[in-house]
Order: C-alpha cells, then structure tokens, then sequence
C-alpha cells in the first residue's frame, strides 16, 4: 500500500514567506526524488497505455469506508465534505488561494512527485492541517494528498506561481520513499510499455495483448471497485500467464498469482 504520511509535529518547519525563491518556469525533476536516466526512458514513451479511468477512486478507497460523490469538485468521505483541487499545471499561487476557502478539508490530485518544490510545499502543508496523507495509485502515475482538517489559515502570501525553493529541509525518510515509490513506478511502466510494443511487432502475440488488456482492465476495474469474486475454483482454461503483468490470472475470478497454479 503506497500511502505515507507527513507529520511534522506542526512546530517543527521553520517556515517565512521570504524564504521562497521565485522561478520564471515549471522546476526540473529533481535528483534527490527520481533517477535521471529513467526519467528520461519514461519521458521518451509516446503512446503509453493507460489503464483504469478510475483512479480518484481507486486511490480514495485506499483510506476512506465511504466514498460519495457530492459533484465535480466536493465529495462526502467518511461523512466529512472534502474539496477536490486539481494541481496538474504545478501553479502554487492558484492552489495556495484554493486551500484557504471555505472548506477545511481538501484532496489535492497532482500526476506526479518529480519536483523538489512540490514535495515541500505538501510538507510545509502539514503546519496548517491536522494531517497531510500523501497516496500513490498502484496502477499509474497519479498521486493524491489528502488535508485534513485546517488548524490555522493558511497565511502563506505566494506572489508568483512559479517557485525554485521553498527554502525547507524535507525531512531525508519522506524524499527516500517518495524515490523508492517513483521508481518502481517507472521501471514497472518502461517495462510494460517495452512489452507491449514488443507484442505489437509480431501479428501471433497481437491477439494475445489483446486478450491481456481486456483482462488486466477488467481486474483494475474489479480491484478498485472491491469486486473480485472469490468464489471461483480456477478452472484451467480460465487461467493464462499474462506477460504485462508478470503473473498468472484467472479471467473468472480475476485473481493474480505468482505461482503456476496446479491442477
Ligand atoms: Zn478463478
């Protein structure tokens, strides 16, 4: 389970305004958070597949019982009202006002955790929320932060959307597993994709992707929607050993193993 939390004991960054250095554009991927030589692999993959449309989900169900969608841009979980924000375009003068409205709970969606300020900023968020979760998708990259419950406003004055530093240490544990999480993310994509266009070279495994899209897609679907069904006896000709994936998978039932299963 990808979550981690960020706790800083609320008196524990050091944080002024006029510690930020503005920037003219967005910040490069930062060494300290992703290798370089991979970042550069996944860059050069140009039609990836995606799989699942139900991330928001997927990741919700991660930490929430009940998940209701309220409309666009509010949903009721575990019978709290959370505000969506959408932090796609990196513009932290934009998201700093929209954390400062209304609502005191808020789910911050952004596709990645490449950049050195990014992190910080979720970091020094921790100061003005009771707690800041941040929660990786197992499927792609896609990433939420969950801001429970404002303690104090959010006083921050941010006078540019483009920042180089925050000027705050992030603690070394948090930036080692956002790494780790980065990583294994990119390998897994730059594989699969490699595979895939593998397949895509030679018309006899054609019909085989196929196959294994279907049902890898259909088992996203089932996982995040919590419905796979366990009552399945796995019979042989359900079961075959899907490359993209790395593992055995019944089309039935949909469950993934390891193991050659036995008959
Ligand atoms: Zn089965």
């Amino acid at each position: 389970m990808s979550i981690l939390t960020i706790s800083t004991n609320n008196s524990d960054i050091q944080f002024e305004e006029s510690y930020i250095t503005y920037s003219n554009s967005n910040s490069r991927p930062s060494k300290s958070l992703i290798v370089p030589e991979m970042y550069t692999l996944f860059k050069s993959i140009k039609d990836p597949l995606i799989f699942s449309d139900s991330l928001l989900l997927e990741c919700l169900n991660y930490t929430f019982r009940s998940i209701i969608k309220i409309n666009e841009n509010v949903y009721l979980l575990d019978q709290e009202s959370y505000k969506i924000l959408n932090f796609t375009d990196k513009k932290f003068k934009i998201i700093n006002e929209n954390l400062n409205d209304k609502y005191v709970n808020y789910i911050i969606i952004t596709n990645d955790l490449f950049t050195y300020p990014k992190i910080q900023y979720f970091y020094i968020l921790a100061n003005y929320f009771e707690s800041v979760d941040i929660i990786m998708s197992q499927i792609m990259s896609y990433i939420l932060v969950v801001c429970k419950k404002r303690v104090k406003n959010l006083n921050i004055e941010i006078k540019n959307n483009y920042i180089k530093d925050f000027n705050v240490k992030v603690d070394e544990n948090i930036l080692k597993s956002i790494k780790t999480n980065n990583n294994t993310f990119l390998e897994n994509y730059i594989n699969v994709n490699k595979k895939i266009s593998n397949m895509c070279s030679s018309l006899s495994n054609v019909s085989n992707l196929n196959r294994e899209i279907y049902t890898i897609n259909k088992y996203y679907k089932a996982f995040i929607n919590k419905e796979c069904n366990i009552d399945c006896n796995c019979k042989p000709n359900f079961i075959f050993y899907s490359d993209i994936l790395n593992c055995y998978i019944c089309e039935n039932c949909l469950v993934l193993t390891r193991l050659p299963l036995i008959f």
